[in-house]
């Protein structure tokens, strides 16, 4: 039976105004309500008083050793006195304004008291008497105003008792066999109304890995719906013309560069609509993967776009790009925001009438007046800076485009196995050869003239060094005021011998260009500015990096920060000045001096921020799960992908009548599902 369908009416005593209150709290239906779970337990084991704890909740087990007293004060207050020997002792327990009780105390027999324990007085202060046989936890749920705890288990209570043996469970057996796994009933039952904590611990296992797995599910089901119903386009690439322009690089691609190419390019050519995810380290060259990969699309008689999040880095990619590809006669156009109405249409023009071949743009891209003639691969750079709508928009400027997605914050393995299970990965795991090791040193505030020395000795061997200044949150014009007091203060140490520029977000976009190509053309040696040189600018000779104030930055930014040097042969540094002003602020300083990993990282970022942090609001739509926890339950998450995956790729397994209540769920589930991407 649906239980989703079943309507909290049903039970005894809900009418419109506890239906209300139960909505409040996101319960809709009877399944929601047993589905509804505490999220912790009150201890109900008796314990011994060696274990009573001060002013602690404790359930103490004795025999009744006086006449239970009540007396009365102040006005209609009372108060009920009675002596328990527990464990040879004779305690005293008191309720308040509980008379009634009185009849539960009959002296010589056992009785089981809640209460709040006073190591002073040896006393308890009395909450409930317990059933002596009762040897349970208490659960303890989530509520609000409109709705109390008792009332709630009550209903829970109730739900359970009409509809126990209609519970449909959604894990099928084999896994249940494989897993041992409860089923949903037991579920339900052990969470809400568990015997002792190892009932409760074995239904939340069980619980945990029906929540991943349904979670999996939904998106195999979206992904294997997209396969479907999307023929991709089978691009007819020519081989020989890709290979020969990779051969053409100053450069040998790494192992991985050529793995994952492989990957791409086997993706493009069959009607399999690509939908992939390339994860690399910065520095780590997936620019170059995914101009090899429009170049492909193009040789194909397509036209490919790439995304990028800042004019700043579509500038840079265009510059590469085009220097690049002009040559083989393949036509690039830059499309950004600050075009004038002119320079737009003129743009706009050639991509729709096939012209331009590659467009390389800001999210301008995803105007309504940009359209395409053949769009037939994206590319979307640092994609976890858009949000999901707008990597739709772009994918509807073509006719189911292949997509390729790029991200250099390093996706811990746990959020990329829940956020991207519906997208292939590709993993560039290298960088190029000759990098070395980018040494990172953290200094306070104080030791600041060690850092300029450091510097006057990198610039008179030829360096060029980046200097980021505070990001002052709500505020750019703060921002801009401290970049500038930096900027004068470096001019004023350095300015006679090297050129200075400063960058800051403010600037007009042609001036910003102008700056970078100042820098990137060594025209400007010490390169002051706020955060806007954080994403992919790629200047090989720069080899410092000094970033001020850098508490104030999360670890996945200092890293993308230091990612900025590093990014040729020469020995890199990153200079960190900080002084932090609590603990977690000392540790992330101390877990960026000691690794360069930014998978590690990111896993740190992860349990140090959490989720949706790290992901930035857009990603809000990461989902929440209730039982399970994607960081701590990680193994459970991998294996419930794993059963995910391989349950929805065995058409024989996903038609057999062991699935059925899983599907009729996961369909239901769909639309909710599918607003998530
Ligand atoms: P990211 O992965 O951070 O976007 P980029 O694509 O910007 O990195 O590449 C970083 C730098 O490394 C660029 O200057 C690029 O030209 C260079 N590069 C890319 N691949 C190689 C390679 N196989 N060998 C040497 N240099 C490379
Ligand atoms: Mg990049």
């Amino acid at each position: 039976m649906d239980l989703r369908k079943e309507s909290l009416s049903q039970l005894p005593g809900v009418g419109p105004k506890k239906l209300e209150a139960l909505q409040s709290l996101g319960i809709n239906n009877v399944y929601d309500l047993l589905f509804y779970f505490p999220f912790r337990y009150e201890d109900m084991q008796a314990k011994s008083l060696d274990e009573a704890v001060d002013q602690e909740k404790i359930l103490l087990k004795g025999i009744v050793a006086s006449e239970p007293v009540v007396s009365r004060f102040g006005y209609k207050k009372t108060r009920l006195n009675v002596r328990i020997m527990i464990d040879n002792e004779s305690v005293m327990i008191t309720f308040f304004n509980q008379p009634w009780l009185k009849d539960k105390f009959e002296t010589g027999t056992d009785v089981a008291v809640y209460g709040k324990w006073n190591e002073n007085r040896r006393s308890m202060m009395g909450i409930k008497v317990i059933d002596v046989h009762d040897n349970s936890v208490d659960s303890v749920y989530s509520v609000n105003k409109n709705i109390h705890q008792k009332t709630l288990i009550n209903l829970i209570k109730a739900a359970f008792e009409k509809y126990h043996d209609q519970i449909d469970t959604i894990v099928p057996a084999y896994l249940r066999t494989k897993y041992k796994l409860l089923d949903d009933e037991q579920v339900v039952a052990g969470i809400h109304f568990p015997k002792d904590e190892e009932q409760s611990d074995e239904a939340r296992r069980s619980a945990k890995f029906r929540e991943f797995f349904l979670f999996q599910c939904g998106l195999q089901s979206i992904k294997h719906q997209d396969e479907s119903e999307n023929v991709g386009i089978a691009e007819e690439y020519d081989q020989e013309f890709v290979d020969k322009f990779v051969q053409s690089l100053p450069f040998t691609l790494t192992a991985a560069q050529t793995r994952v190419i492989k990957e791409i390019l086997s993706d493009m050519k069959s009607t399999h609509h690509m939908n992939r995810l390339l994860q690399g380290d910065v520095g780590s060259g997936k620019t170059i993967v995914s101009v090899i990969a429009m170049l492909a699309a193009v040789t194909a008689g397509y036209q490919a776009a790439i995304m990028a999040p800042t004019e700043i880095l579509a500038q840079q990619h265009f510059d590469k790009i085009s220097r690049l590809l002009a040559p083989l006669h393949i036509r690039t156009a830059l499309l950004t925001g600050s075009l004038t109405k002119k320079e737009h249409d003129f743009i706009a023009d050639d991509i729709k009438n096939g012209k331009t071949n590659i467009v390389v743009g800001t999210h301008a891209l995803i105007q309504d007046s940009v359209n395409f003639k053949d769009l037939g691969f994206i590319v979307i750079d640092e994609q976890h800076r858009f949000g999901v709508n707008q990597r739709k928009a772009l994918r509807q400027k073509g006719t189911n485009p292949d997509v390729l997605a790029m991200t250099a914050t390093p996706i811990p393995r746990t959020l990329a196995i829940t956020t991207y299970g519906d997208m292939d990965v590709s993993r560039i795991d290298e960088l190029p050869a000759g990098r070395k090791k980018i040494e990172t040193y953290w200094i306070r505030s104080q030791k600041v003239e060690q850092m300029y020395q450091f510097v006057a000795k990198e610039l008179a061997a030829g360096s060029q060094v980046y200097v980021v200044t505070p990001l002052i949150s709500e505020s750019e014009t703060m921002d801009l005021k401290n970049a500038e007091l930096i900027y004068d203060k470096f001019t004023e140490l350095f300015g006679k011998k090297y050129q200075i520029g400063l960058l800051h977000g403010q600037m007009p976009n042609d001036q910003k260009e102008d700056v970078m190509k100042q820098f990137s053309d060594k025209k400007i040696d010490v390169l002051v500015s706020t955060t806007v040189i954080e994403v992919g600018v790629d200047v090989p000779n720069a080899s410092v990096m000094v970033i001020y104030d850098a508490n104030r930055f999360g670890l996945s930014q200092l890293h993308q920060l230091r990612g900025r040097v590093g990014r040729g042969d020469k020995q890199s540094y990153c200079i960190l000045i900080s002084d932090p002003k609590n603990e977690s602020a000392v540790e992330r300083m101390k877990i960026l001096t000691s690794t360069n990993d930014g998978f590690v990282l990111a896993e740190e970022d992860l349990k140090m921020r959490g989720a949706g942090d790290l992901l930035g609001n857009r990603q809000s739509g990461l989902p929440e799960f209730k039982v399970g926890n994607p960081i701590n339950d990680i193994n459970v998450l991998e294996v419930a992908q794993e059963e995910a995956s391989r349950l929805f790729n065995d058409e024989k397994l996903l038609n057999s009548p062991e699935t059925k209540a899983l599907k009729s769920f996961i369909n239901d589930e769909y639309d909710q599902l599918n607003n998530f991407d």
